[in-house]
């Protein structure tokens, strides 16, 4: 794998580039726990997002019925057109965050870290079975905070509403090439059942988040702007920004269960 991959940069004479993430992995072990972590067999769909120079779309392909690999650098989709021969796998070449994403139900991916957090949130609003993605290290932490944790921030708190993250292994820069200058982590990903997914109204726990460190009722009077409340209005709902469910209590220690009382409390008080 190693080989193929610095024979394939020297071919095309590949200079990486820092602005797409490009940190290619070097260390088989790892691509395969992540398949492994994955479960990935014949019956699945797999999307990759940032395939690279294709170190996981080739044993990908091996394992899986069917790989989307979605590439927004020119230069590499050509590079992997002319060098691979897989039968079933799809290259689109584009920004992940812009083209259609095609139905999957696995996802397995080492993200350009710039795009993690638009990457997370899109995933979460999908169907899908399990997610093995290795994210920038203090990403995943706070991907799996929880509530009172000291990390724990909106991003956690919307991962907790979906689904289950666990962080199953810490990787070294040593890994990648070129060194990246943080380390990473492998998350695994799987949606909650239905019934226990909760649905947040996004504006809300944007306001509330925005002054994580303060309390409830703070926090709203804070950031009554983003809720779309002028000044006098603010004024106007003092007493119901002290009845608010939880208000005494600091944002970062709320549950999605919490910020679901506030929005119902909010709504039927109308609010937002
Ligand atoms: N999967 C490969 C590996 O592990 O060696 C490459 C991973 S590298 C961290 C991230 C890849 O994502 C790069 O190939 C980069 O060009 C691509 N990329 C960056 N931004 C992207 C975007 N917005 N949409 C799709 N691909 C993107």
């Amino acid at each position: 794998m190693r080989d193929r991959l610095f024979s394939i940069i020297y071919k095309y004479n590949l200079h990486p580039n820092r602005d797409l993430g490009q940190n290619f992995l070097i260390v088989p072990d790892i691509v395969e726990r992540n398949i492994e972590r994955a479960e990935v067999s014949e019956k699945d769909i797999v999307l990759e997002i940032g395939p690279g120079l294709g170190v996981l779309t080739d044993p990908l392909s091996k394992r899986a019925g069917k790989v989307y690999a979605i590439e927004k650098d020119r230069r590499i989709v050509e590079i992997l057109r002319k060098e691979y021969n897989w039968p079933n796998v799809e290259i689109i070449g584009g920004d992940a965050l812009k083209v259609v994403w095609p139905e999957f139900n696995k996802m397995v991916s080492n993200l350009p870290y710039q795009i993690s957090s638009p990457v997370t949130f899109k995933l979460l609003n999908r169907e899908f079975e399990r997610a093995v993605l290795i994210f920038q290290l203090e990403f995943a932490e706070r991907m799996v905070a929880k509530p009172g944790d000291k990390n724990y921030s909106r991003l956690s708190l919307m991962v907790r509403a979906k689904a289950r993250a666990e962080l199953v292994e810490r990787i070294g820069r040593g890994a990648f090439w070129p060194r990246p200058k943080v380390d990473s982590a492998v998350v695994v990903l799987e949606p909650k059942p239905p019934e226990e997914r909760i649905d947040l109204n996004e504006n809300l726990v944007k306001a509330l988040f925005q002054h994580r460190r303060s309390t409830v009722s703070a926090a709203l009077k804070k950031s009554a702007h983003m809720l779309g409340l002028s000044k006098d209005k603010v004024k106007e709902l003092r007493q119901v920004f002290s009845r608010v469910p939880h208000s005494e209590r600091r944002v970062f220690q709320l549950s999605p269960e919490d910020v679901l009382e506030i929005e119902e409390f909010l709504k039927k008080e109308g609010v937002i």
